[in-house]
């Protein structure tokens, strides 16, 4: 059963559009010469969600996730995340959007090497008005969060990459997003690594954290609650339409 984070009529209803999170309507991506990444995308995620995109390389995953996550902007379409329309929102809009509700999580963690864990993941509240103090505060509590509380004060060069990646998490969830995206977050890690990573995101989603995984590895979108499978720009099948 998904875990509701609070506001809202989400949950479990089934193709409502109600308790969307985040819809996408017809969205198409062009590329400056004439690449066509996404093709009349149709999407919900819901409060309390865990999907995966799944498919393979070149498929539009990448350029899916920019879009949901208002790094890039549709050529078509409407982009709907906790009711601000993406796709006409202002920049300064959608950075604020970024700030205080989304996080993201990448598969080269994007760590800085001159900070410890605990300054890394306290820039992720950098731009929110949170005083430093409190940003550090915050920032100890989301690395204990990931299994990280011995090694707060290590820097990236000194974490293994399983602790890169769990930094990393810890970044993107200390502002308390409603939605996390993950694009291929066990992709340079061993298989081992990548499955307790993938064990830490059903735990954080289980205590509420929405969450949208992008991934071309099928052991790993098979053990998620729901997988939408793309391919050339499009989405192919959806267990959460087929199984409705
Ligand atoms: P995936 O993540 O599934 O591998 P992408 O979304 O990265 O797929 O890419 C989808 C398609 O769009 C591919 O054909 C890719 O070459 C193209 N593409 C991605 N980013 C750009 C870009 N910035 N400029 C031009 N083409 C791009
Ligand atoms: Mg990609």
């Amino acid at each position: 059963m998904p875990v509701s984070d609070g506001a809202g009529t989400g949950g479990s209803t089934g193709a409502a559009s109600d308790g969307a999170l985040l819809a996408l309507r017809g969205v198409t991506k062009e590329y400056p010469g004439g690449v066509r990444a996404l093709d009349g995308v149709d999407l919900e995620i819901r409060r309390g969600e865990l999907a995966a995109i799944v498919g393979p390389s070149g498929s539009g995953k990448t350029t899916l996730l920019q879009i949901m996550g208002t790094l890039d902007r549709p050529t078509a379409g409407h982009v709907l995340i906790a009711g601000i329309d993406a796709a006409t929102a202002s920049d300064d809009e959608l950075s604020a959007l970024r700030g205080q509700r989304l996080g993201f999580v990448f598969q080269q963690f994007y760590l800085l090497d001159g900070l410890s864990a605990v300054d890394n993941v306290a820039g992720g509240l950098l731009y929110t008005g949170v005083p430093l103090g409190e940003r550090r505060d915050r920032a100890r509590e989301a690395l204990e969060r990931v299994g990280l509380g011995h090694r707060l004060s290590h820097h990236p060069n000194q974490l293994s990459g399983g602790e890169k990646q769990r930094t990393a998490i810890a970044r993107a969830l200390v502002g308390r997003p409603e939605v996390v995206f993950a694009d291929e977050p066990t992709g340079a890690l061993d298989s081992r690594t990548g499955a307790s990573i993938v064990d830490l995101l059903i735990e954080l989603n289980a205590a509420g954290t929405t969450l949208v995984v992008i991934t071309h590895d099928a052991a790993l979108a098979d053990s998620l609650p729901r997988q939408v499978a793309m391919r050339d720009g499009l989405i192919v099948s959806d267990t959460a339409l087929s199984t409705a």
